[in-house]
């Protein structure tokens, strides 16, 4: 009966409670991964539509786990949320990036770089020592507060008061708020109302597909409507875009068409180390 009884607690475990199990080891794992260095930044060029000149960057973390090889943050950033670890995580990217930033600023001069971007999830938002830990990032780095970009999705950014009033501050501070994933959230339009965004980055829901002639005349294409709505509105409430997620040719041009000047994408450029993205500065310098 005993060994029954443990053998079906297996079947349990391994069936519908192994999600949850999962993420509880997860949990525990990041933690002595962050301690161990298996943390690294990796950095995703933003360039300009016209002519591929650098003018951002957007750090994104990954997990070099030592069995099991390169974990995408897809996989580890929400068990970091539960656990409350995403906020020494995020702590250590944001440090991360701001003394990369500013050492690429001073190797490479002042117009190698406009700026350099990461992601905050909610659970930074509220934590209390936000604000205090940006303002030592920044002074420790001697990176210049107009040179960061914070991104923030709907998501987070639709918290309440205590939130708010961090993003306000971050703006009085000159950091630039982006909104992160724009279109994808149920009220993307009143939030560029409630909260001071300098940068719209157009989800790559949108940009999928848009190169694709549904027929219509341009003016009508159903695939480029939300695209175009989007960076008209930006203009006209003085905010800067990003189109995310352009994987062809063909989509930055439609893009520039729509009045798009800035994109992230693999079209564009990957992820690469701090130092494969220096070889990038560089060669524009010299270029
Ligand atoms: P995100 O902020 O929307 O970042 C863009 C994601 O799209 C990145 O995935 C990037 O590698 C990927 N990407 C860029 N260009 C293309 C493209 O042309 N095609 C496709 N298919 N994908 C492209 P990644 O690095 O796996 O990150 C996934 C998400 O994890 C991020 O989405 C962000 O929400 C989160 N994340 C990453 N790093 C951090 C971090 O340091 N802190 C927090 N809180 N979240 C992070
Ligand atoms: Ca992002
Ligand atoms: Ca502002
Ligand atoms: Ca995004």
């Amino acid at each position: 009966a005993k060994q029954r009884g443990k053998a079906s607690f297996v079947r349990y475990t391994e069936g519908m409670g192994e999600p949850v199990l999962a993420h509880m080891q997860l949990g525990g794992e990041l933690r002595r991964a962050l301690d161990d260095g298996e943390l690294r930044v990796v950095y995703q060029p933003i360039l300009r539509l016209a002519d591929h000149r650098v003018i951002g960057v957007e750090a994104l973390v990954r997990w070099h786990h030592p069995t099991r090889g390169v974990i995408s943050p897809a996989e580890f950033i929400p068990a970091a949320e539960r656990t409350g670890l995403i906020v020494p995580l995020g702590r250590y990217v944001l440090r991360e990036t701001c003394h990369q930033a500013a050492a690429w600023l001073a190797e490479y001069g002042p117009d190698a770089l406009e700026e350099a971007g990461l992601n905050v999830s909610a659970r930074q938002l509220h934590d209390p020592d936000f604000v205090a830990d940006v303002t030592a990032a920044l002074t420790d780095s001697g990176l210049p507060c107009r040179r960061l970009v914070l991104e923030v999705t709907e998501s987070a950014v639709l918290r309440g008061q205590q939130v708010s009033r961090t993003l306000y501050e971050l703006d009085r501070m000159g950091i630039r708020l982006a909104l992160d994933d724009f279109g994808t959230g149920e009220s993307s339009l009143s939030l560029l109302r409630a909260f001071p965004a300098a940068i719209v980055k157009l989800d790559k829901s949108f940009v999928d597909g848009i190169e694709i002639d549904d027929g219509r005349p341009a003016a009508a294409d159903a695939r480029q409507a939300v695209a175009r709505a989007v960076v008209q509105l930006a203009h006209a409430l003085g905010l800067d875009t990003v189109a995310e997620g352009v994987e062809s040719a063909e989509q930055a041009a439609v893009l520039r068409d729509l009045g798009y000047t800035v994109g992230q994408g693999y079209h564009l450029a990957r992820p690469m180390t701090a130092g494969e993205f220096g070889v990038l500065l560089d060669r524009q310098r010299s270029a």
